[in-house]
């Protein structure tokens, strides 16, 4: 593409949104297909994953390069949260007279040599809850990755 081209393409109000250079925790994010086309989907994990990421942004926590959040919305795992270092499973949960979307967290899947599956942390997290959670676990990732830890 001309250089021309490349400058009218990263000037689109559209990459305003949806950057060429997204921030640590938008790069390796996987997410099934969730509730659009899959009715085995207990959650809308497209829109919960942009949110969770939003907020989380929006708060300024910060992930090791490399960082996975993987996010399926149920058990059959598409999104393979069981291989991420934060894995999430679509859940429901009743809070009084009303059933939310809700997800289970696991933590320290691998892949690689050192392959291993993660393990289930907290179950039923309320989606409005899971930036809190995820903001609590997001630092010890980043003490985990570090040079002598
Ligand atoms: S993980 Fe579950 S909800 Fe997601 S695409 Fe697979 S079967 Fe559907």
């Amino acid at each position: 593409m001309p250089d021309v081209q490349l400058t009218e393409l990263l000037a689109a109000p559209l990459l305003d949104e949806w950057r060429p250079e997204p921030g640590a925790l938008w790069r390796q994010l996987v997410v099934c297909t969730g509730n659009d086309y899959c009715h085995y989907s207990l959650i809308d994990t497209k829109r919960r994953a942009v949110e969770l990421v939003t907020e989380l942004e929006r708060r300024g926590v910060e992930a090791p390069a490399g960082t996975r959040i993987h996010m399926s919305g149920c058990v059959h795992a598409c999104g393979k949260h069981h291989v991420a270092d934060i894995g999430l499973q679509g859940a429901n949960v009743r809070i009084g007279d009303e059933v939310v979307e809700a997800a289970d967290i696991f933590t320290g899947g691998r892949l690689g040599d050192d392959a291993r599956l993660a393990e289930r942390v907290a179950s039923r997290v309320p989606a409005s809850a899971l930036a809190d959670a995820l903001a609590a676990l997001l630092p010890q990732r980043a003490l985990a990755a570090a040079p002598g830890a």
